[in-house]
């Protein structure tokens, strides 16, 4: 949606004052960019982009929603077809009492287009704004939809032996958009005597498919090796590897490639993944309030160090994007170091990891640094030859956003001692580190609330007493914050100041939408160490992980067991995910 410059001026106005010297200078950078008033203001922290758009939809009279704060539910999703949810960028988030459906959309529609969609809902629709970003998440999960249609009806009919091509291009491709139809993670072709096996991985199960001739396989795998992936045919008794990149309708997937020499001439191996998830915002990992603005305010500085700290499969990737999503403008180049390429936005280069080109994290840093980016992504930071880089990086001109495996946020600066690094080089660039876990979500349409039982009050209670500065009333004015921002929707509190009443369940049986689990997706809990001066004292001090912590908290970090146990209160997950995701934590 595109705001004219002077109405973006107008509706900023009217949440802050504007001086004229911040006009004249909002001016100048759109005039330097070229880039419209929109970006400018979004950019430059002034507004976020959900805000602009909640300003603009009063101003024109319309509603507004945030679709992250709510789950995303596929039946809805499904009352308007993929593609004309993506021409028209809507979705239905939600029904009325008298059925009528509530639909996002990123502009305002016009008279037809909303006939348009009324025919595919069958239902008379109430148009709302929101944010592209949040819009594009909910269109993201067609592909979740079309994984649980069950593709499985068309296995055994694959139509490439009826078709007349032999050509090698025309049978890859129509293999992948098998394949990928299916939802398929991997294709096997195996050469027999006289035709290739085809077989497919789906739900992680390997299922069989017309064979291929000795022909088509032969054109297949030229064009594969040759054209694709340049993998030289000479040696045909060595394993080879390589990959290429492949979009299926509006998704861009990785196809890695592996041939092995076997005894009928070379089986082939391919591994799809898709590589145009988008970046989530920090919002919807599950930051909020004082954590959120803490992370936010960091990312104002132009050097220095930032970790995200967790164990592995904790979602620290998905945050280090995140943050770099949050900075990216024309002014900055960045650069990430990655193992596996996680989300591929245009604003980045990508550097891969790994033994297929021969790259180490270290080698990757070092060339890296040689482009002088503004921010490096560092998806791992796990030997002393890179923490060595990344301490001159950003001490110097670079500001550097790293993954690093910890237990938690103050647990990370032992880690970083274990690599070699002095307490001083840690005090001098280390800005702040984010630490976190991933815990199940409730789902949002069947999460049921029950008294709390005596059981229940003593686990909240064990939780609540590993940190002596928190009082209880101190939780329940947490819960009252995270109620005022949104969090768990507008359900009321479940604790008082003195004690807790209720607690969030899931239900045991489940709904459609939730496909009887009673659980819909995962959602981040974090702490956010910020390194204040006392901080920096006390680990030039050399103090421990404990001390650390207890140092942290009294600078304002909220531990992320407490973090997670508010989530719980609010129903976004349950008490016993929270003490899984502790055990290990401090
Ligand atoms: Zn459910």
């Amino acid at each position: 949606m595109r705001i004219s410059d002077t109405l973006v001026l107008q509706l900023v106005a009217t949440t802050r004052k504007l001086s004229e010297d911040q006009v004249v200078e909002l001016r100048a950078q759109e005039k330097a960019t070229n880039r419209p008033m929109q970006d400018i203001v979004t950019m430059s922290g002034l507004v976020s982009e959900a805000d602009l758009v909640k300003l603009y939809a009063r101003h024109i009279k319309m509603p507004y929603i945030d679709l992250d704060l709510l789950s995303i539910n596929l039946e809805l999703l499904k009352k308007i077809p993929e593609r004309i949810a993506r021409r028209y960028s809507s979705v239905v988030f939600s029904i009325n009492t008298d059925g009528s459906f509530n639909v996002a959309c990123a502009e305002k529609l016009d008279d037809n287009i909303i006939r348009i969609i009324e025919k595919y809902t069958k239902k008379s629709i109430q148009v709302h704004l929101a944010a592209q970003a949040g819009i594009e998440r909910w269109l993201n999960q067609y592909r979740t939809l079309d994984s649980q249609i069950g593709p499985i009806v068309k296995i055994q009919k694959m139509p490439i032996n009826k078709k007349s091509s032999d050509s090698g291009e025309e049978l890859i491709n129509e293999l992948l958009k098998q394949a990928l139809d299916l939802s398929a993670t991997d294709i096997h072709i195996e050469p027999y005597d006289n035709h290739a096996q085809i077989r497919f991985r789906i739900d992680g199960r390997l299922q069989g498919f017309h064979p291929l001739s000795s022909g088509q396989f032969s054109a297949l795998s030229a064009f594969l090796m040759n054209d694709l992936v340049n993998l030289s045919e000479d040696n045909r008794t060595k394993p080879k590897e390589g990959s290429f990149q492949h979009m299926h309708e509006d998704t861009k997937f990785q196809v890695d490639v592996s041939v092995l020499p076997v005894l009928d001439g070379q089986k082939i191996y391919l591994h799809m993944q898709s590589r145009t998830s988008s970046v989530p915002s920090l919002e919807s990992l599950g930051l909020w309030g004082p954590a959120l603005t803490r992370t936010k305010s960091i990312l104002s500085h132009t050097n220095g160090l930032i970790l995200v700290a967790g164990p592995g499969k904790s979602g620290k990737t998905s945050t280090l994007h995140a943050l770099l999503s949050t900075m990216h403008s024309t002014h900055v180049s960045m650069i990430a170091i990655e193992d596996e390429l996680a989300y591929s936005e245009p604003y980045i280069s990508h550097v891969t990891v790994g033994k297929k080109n021969g790259m180490s994290w270290s080698k990757a840093f070092a060339a890296s640094i040689k482009q002088d980016p503004d921010i490096i992504l560092l998806q791992r930071l796990q030997d002393s030859q890179t923490a060595k880089y990344t301490i001159a990086a950003s001490e110097d001109r670079q500001l550097i956003c790293s993954g690093i495996v910890a237990s938690s946020a103050p647990a990370a600066i032992s880690k970083l001692r274990s690599l070699s690094i002095q307490n001083h080089d840690i005090a001098h660039v280390l800005r702040s580190i984010i630490g976190q876990r991933l815990v199940r979500s409730l789902c949002q349409h069947c999460r049921i609330k029950v008294p709390a039982d005596e059981t229940t009050i003593n686990r909240v209670k064990a939780i609540v007493d590993q940190f002596p500065l928190y009082s209880f009333e101190d939780i329940h004015l947490i819960e009252k914050a995270a109620a005022s921002s949104g969090i768990g929707g507008s359900e009321g509190l479940v604790t008082t100041n003195n004690k807790i009443q209720s607690i969030w369940e899931p239900n045991p049986e489940g709904c459609d939408s939730c496909h009887e689990t009673g659980f819909a997706g995962l959602t981040g809990i974090f702490e956010v160490m910020q390194m204040t001066a006392a901080l920096k004292q006390s680990v030039v001090k050399s103090a421990d992980t404990q001390d650390i912590t207890s140092n942290a908290i009294e600078e304002g970090m909220i531990p992320f067991a407490i973090d997670g146990l508010i989530k719980a209160f609010r129903g976004i997950t349950t008490l016993n995910e929270i003490e899984r995701a502790q055990q290990s934590a401090y």
